[in-house]
């Protein structure tokens, strides 16, 4: 089905990637459970591993179907649909986040290399970049979000390693504060320290945001990154990464993940492909539905100060970069209530519909408690350095009726 030019991604989820014709004419892909496929006769096997193993284009390595590690028609199928979504040319599914994050770290950084990344990352971005990485003698640098172009730079250029920069990588909005940081920037910066016989590798962890809201190939960034637990999953019942860009990067990155063998399974990636088809309907609701509770917040004696990529208004430092970079505030908001731990935990504890849990982007809302949960694990300095107080609350907002979440707010913020 050579239709794709003509419809937008949203409306090509419920069919990309699936050829009913193969399947008995079954409208969904069935689950493919096996571990092997047979080959019709030995010229098709060595066929396909020359496929496979060679320089050939996409589509012939997806039909070349061989063992369920190195490719599978469920994996195929939902590479296809997040590679549509992300503008890009290929998209390799894991079986976490973590899986995606450090498959491409260990493909584009060699003993040596120095890498360039923001400050705060996810926890266990932070901690392999910084605790494991330097095993393999690959340093860091880290930037914050308000330095300027001249300024990472500068820091770059008086590291020892400035000559073997390997690697830029970024998450933004950041996690929990939603500081913004300028992917198109950090292209140019990327492209400074790049030569004829190496490029530097762009990656942004875009999470937070989903293949909806932003979209950072067309930023500059070489590669997108994923925790497909949160709103590509988007139920809170798998845990799955990806990784999306040009077919020559990506292309590098499943053949480390054939070697680390951490592909998405036949049945994380079917589930996955199913998510996909309400990834828009349910982003939208979440979105709308967060726009609201942050407004409320922002009213509400109770509350100091709301974390909203939403509220950012004109004049303000980033906007400019929030129209350039967004096409929606999101769905995950933070707030500081008025006090501390002990009217923070309060909230938390009276909440009847959200859920106490940590994670994101689910059809439920989420509340957590960051400072003595996922930045645990971040010393005192740095917490306070990237604003995560006691009083700090972090939600990601579902997709429940309005109203409902607007009463359960009210309620527990009365508590406080
Ligand atoms: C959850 C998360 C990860 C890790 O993903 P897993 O699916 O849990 O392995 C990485 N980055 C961000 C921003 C996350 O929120």
């Amino acid at each position: 089905m050579s239709h794709h030019d003509d419809f937008s991604a949203e409306s090509l989820m419920m069919s990309a990637g699936h050829d009913p014709a193969l399947v008995r004419n079954s409208i969904k892909n069935p689950i493919f459970q096996t571990s092997t496929f047979v080959f019709d006769t030995a010229e098709e096997g060595k066929a396909f591993f020359e496929k496979v193993y060679g320089d050939g284009n996409t589509e012939e390595k997806n039909n070349s179907l061989i063992y369920t590690r190195l490719n599978h028609p469920n994996l195929t199928t939902v590479e296809k649909r997040l590679a549509l979504l992300d503008g890009a040319d290929d998209s390799a599914f894991f079986e976490s986040g973590m899986a995606a994050i450090t498959t491409t770290l260990l493909e584009f950084c060699k003993a040596g290399d120095l890498i360039l990344m923001s400050f705060p990352l996810y926890g266990g971005s932070d901690s392999f970049i910084k605790k494991t990485l330097p095993g393999f003698d690959i340093e860091h640098i880290a930037f914050t979000p308000e330095m300027t172009k001249e300024e990472i730079l500068e820091l770059v250029n008086t590291h020892p390693r400035a000559n073997r920069l390997a690697y830029i990588y970024v998450e933004t909005p950041a996690n929990p504060t939603n500081s913004l940081i300028d992917i198109e920037m950090l292209s140019e910066v990327a492209d400074n320290f790049s030569t004829t016989e190496k490029k530097v590798i762009l990656s942004v962890d875009n999470t937070y945001m989903g293949p909806l809201w932003q979209k950072p190939l067309q930023h500059g960034a070489d590669l997108v990154l994923y925790s497909a637990t949160k709103y590509i999953g988007g139920h809170s019942d798998i845990i799955a990464g990806a990784c999306s860009g040009k077919s020559d990067l990506i292309y590098r990155i499943k053949g480390m993940r054939s070697k680390l063998g951490c592909m998405a399974s036949p049945w994380t990636s079917w589930l996955l492909s199913r998510s996909l088809e309400t990834l828009t309907l349910r982003m939208e609701k979440q979105a709308s539905n967060a726009a609201t509770l942050a407004k409320l917040l922002e009213e509400h004696p109770k509350v100091d100060k709301v974390y909203y990529v939403g509220a950012i208004q004109p004049g303000e430092p980033y906007h400019e970069l929030y129209q350039k970079q967004y096409s929606s505030g999101g769905a995950m908001l933070a707030f500081d209530v008025v006090g501390g731990e002990a009217e923070a935990f309060r909230f938390l504890n009276a909440l009847q519909l959200a859920c106490l849990a940590v994670s994101l982007g689910s059809t439920e809302t989420l509340a957590s408690h960051p400072f003595t949960m996922s930045a645990s694990n971040m010393s005192l300095e740095d917490r306070a350095a990237v604003g995560i107080t006691p009083a700090m609350i972090r939600i990601s907002t579902g997709i429940e009726k309005l109203g409902d979440l607007v009463k359960d707010f009210t309620q527990a913020l009365e508590k406080v």
